[in-house]
């Protein structure tokens, strides 16, 4: 009788773990990252042949926190690797979450509890990252390089100029890897010095909290840049880094504006004025970000273009294009972002048939859908 208890034990022991570690994860991802339905996307000759000249780009996507491996297609979220092939993409941008507090929202978020941490458990991340933000940036680096050295030749993940300049040369997948929020700093300036020679080569300051940076757009303060934030915009001037203010406070942005020597990007967000969202910071900001020579990605779902799909997308470029000019406005997809999206990264030509459809020109389709991108990247990487 004993024995047969301590079998029934076992037994349930492992249930449980086989759901905790193997079902739960794949559950929460699939559901987070859904792709809506839709009718399969007809692509004019015309459309396909103009989107086969692209190099393709995209500045935001969270791949790297999912429990899947992007080396290969999945039936689940929205990216990887053949999928992002599939699309014509050339360069994308992997961006690591490492905090995410509790009922997320677009207003107020109080950065007191946590998210990944359950999450990096349950997906079986290193113990080292359940207490650390530093660690899971680094962890998600890690995987980024683990994923270029088992895809060969066909992906790449990207330090300099001159890795994106071949990469692109060898009609290649560019991959470089970001942050979302400096938090992973945990305080210390240095600790940017390991995250650049682990890869990063794109900072954003904020997410959906205040940090040691400064303020969020979705926190408790809307402060601005703290002392700390200034040393951090002012070290990664001097690494040739990439500063993303998505998430950020408009004040912060605005004394990043004001203090950074480089030009930003903004690589997620929809406009506030096609789309009066939270998440969508004022026009008058992103003319303010457009005249310093930057980058604006704009994203594909609802909070950023109100309703999800191809057309309201298009709208919502071409709307960027009118407001900032066609050279600063580039895809902001936010793939695998806990968002739902009208299409996945393989799908991306029907974004350029919904542009051509709109009555964009050739030549500013080719410019948002990933030419400005790849410009800006080869302009503001690191040099060597
Ligand atoms: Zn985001």
């Amino acid at each position: 009788m004993f024995r047969w208890i301590l079998g029934a034990a076992a037994a349930l022991v492992v249930i449980a773990a086989v759901v905790v570690f193997g079902v739960l994860p794949v559950m929460v991802d699939a559901d987070l990252n859904r792709v809506l339905e839709h009718e399969p996307y007809e692509i004019s000759d015309a459309a396909q042949a103009l989107h086969d000249e692209i190099p393709v780009a995209d500045l935001h996507a969270d791949t790297l926190l999912w429990m899947r491996d992007p080396v290969k297609r999945q039936s689940r979220g929205q990216t990887d690797l053949p999928r992002l092939i599939e699309g014509g993409v050339r360069l994308q941008v992997f961006t690591a979450v490492t905090k995410s507090p509790s009922g997320l929202n677009y207003e107020t978020n109080d950065p007191g509890s946590d998210d990944i941490t359950s999450l990096a458990i349950v997906q079986r991340w290193p113990p080292a990252t359940w207490g650390s933000l530093y660690e899971r940036a680094m962890y998600q680096a890690e995987r980024l390089a683990d994923i270029d050295s088992r895809y060969g030749d066909g992906f790449r993940m990207i330090r300099t100029r001159d890795d994106l300049m071949r990469t692109l040369e060898d009609d290649a997948l560019a991959g470089v890897f970001g942050i979302e929020g400096g938090h992973p700093l945990e305080g210390e300036i240095d600790n940017l010095d390991g995250l650049y020679d682990a890869g990063l080569r794109v900072i954003g300051l904020q997410h959906f909290f205040d940090n040691a940076l400064g303020g969020s757009l979705h926190g408790l303060s809307g402060a601005g840049l703290s002392e700390f934030g200034r040393a951090v915009v002012v070290r990664a001037n001097e690494q040739e880094m990439i500063i993303d203010v998505a998430h950020s406070s408009e004040a912060t942005v605005r004394d990043v504006l004001a203090l950074s020597i480089r030009p930003v990007i903004l690589s997620h967000t929809g406009l506030k004025g096609h789309c009066d969202s939270p998440r969508n910071v004022s026009d008058a900001l992103m003319k303010e970000i457009a005249e310093a020579g930057g980058l604006i990605g704009v994203g594909f779902w609802d909070g950023a273009v109100c309703t999800p799909n191809v057309e309201t997308i298009a709208d919502a470029i071409i709307y960027a294009v009118d407001l900032l000019g066609t050279e600063h406005v580039a895809l902001g997809s936010d793939f695998d972002g806990s968002v739902t999206t009208p299409l996945d990264a393989s799908q991306l030509a029907a974004l350029t048939q919904a542009l051509m459809d709109a009555g964009l020109e050739d030549d500013a389709i080719r410019a948002v859908m990933g030419e400005n991108a790849v410009r800006f990247f080869l302009e503001n990487l690191p040099a060597e």
